[in-house]
């Protein structure tokens, strides 16, 4: 493989990355960040971003002091909590006040937890600096595409500079800010991960390029996760019934992507507020009403 050793180490101890891993070690997810810059054709905004997570979820939305207290009552009560992340509801770096805000508090009162950050990416290159001076162990990026007419398909619209832009000018925004934002991360050693979400008849045929770009631009694995068109979330271009890959599909196109880089197989889109071992979730034991009557 094309692993440094310190990046194999790192993924080695990291509950998402390493099968084994994810036994022993635990990962939680805040939702501190409600707002979005960019609309996906996939989204719900009634649910959590599906940068990350499972869509279909709704996630307790906690503000930076709430994130950070419940963070503290995890690590309490759960003693292989290693890694935290913020990855929604919305975008967080579309959140920078709030993001930035539990992450400088967590980095001075838990310098032992890593902290990771999922992102569209077209808020990124002006986020790399704050990112940085953090304890970050890693970046995703949500990359569906490297063509704006492909993007376009995707992406109705982004807000940029106090504008909404449609169509393949606003897609042509968001593919450079987020190419221009993974090479700014790779060049400060900062760890990035790509997910692709893989939506039949619209980039399905075109990832396998995608992940040989991210590739050659430092990104240390891709995450190919499948549409999730579900009844009630399946509308896109406005029109019900697009579908999602089949198992076969998926795994056809991991294939054709993994001789290229590492795959990773077993993201679980967990929601944004996660708590415990990866294939559970104790988020329910640690809302806040329970945190709170805790102290
Ligand atoms: Fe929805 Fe996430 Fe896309 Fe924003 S980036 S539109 S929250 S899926
Ligand atoms: Fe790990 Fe994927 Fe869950 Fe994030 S969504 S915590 S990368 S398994």
């Amino acid at each position: 493989g094309h692993l440094s050793d310190e990046i194999r180490s790192k993924v080695e101890n990291h509950p998402c990355y390493s099968e084994d891993a994810h036994h022993y070690f635990a990962r939680m997810h805040v939702a501190v960040a409600p707002a979005c810059n960019i609309q996906c054709h996939y989204c719900n905004r009634k649910y959590d971003c599906s940068n990350e997570s499972r869509p279909g979820v709704v996630s307790e939305l906690l503000t930076p002091d709430q994130a950070v207290k419940k963070t503290m009552a995890v690590a309490a009560n759960i003693p292989q909590m290693t890694v935290l992340g913020i990855a929604g509801p919305g975008d967080p770096l579309a959140n920078p006040e709030r993001t930035f805000e539990t992450f400088r508090r967590l980095s001075a009162e838990a310098p032992d937890i890593k902290l990771c950050v999922s992102t569209n990416g077209l808020a990124l290159p002006e986020s790399v600096e704050e990112l940085s001076k953090h304890n970050i162990d890693h970046v995703t990026i949500t990359i569906n595409c490297v063509d704006p007419e492909i993007g376009a398909q995707i992406y109705p619209w982004i807000f940029w500079e106090n504008k909404r832009i449609k169509g393949v000018k606003g897609a042509k925004i968001l593919i450079e800010q987020q190419q221009k934002g993974l090479e700014m991360l790779a060049a400060k050693g900062i760890l990035v991960k790509v997910n692709s979400v893989m939506i039949p008849g619209v980039n399905d045929k075109h990832l396998a390029e995608v992940s040989k770009i991210v590739k050659a631009k430092g990104a240390f694995l891709h995450n190919v996760m499948p549409l999730i068109a579900e009844a009630e979330h399946g509308t896109f271009y406005g029109v019900m019934g697009q579908r999602g890959p089949t198992q076969d599909e998926l795994m056809e196109l991991q294939d054709s992507c993994s001789g290229d880089m590492n795959m990773m197989r077993h993201c679980r889109q967990c929601r944004a507020d996660a708590v415990g071992l990866l294939g559970e979730d104790r988020g329910d034991e640690f809302t806040m009403d329970k945190i709170e009557s805790m102290e």
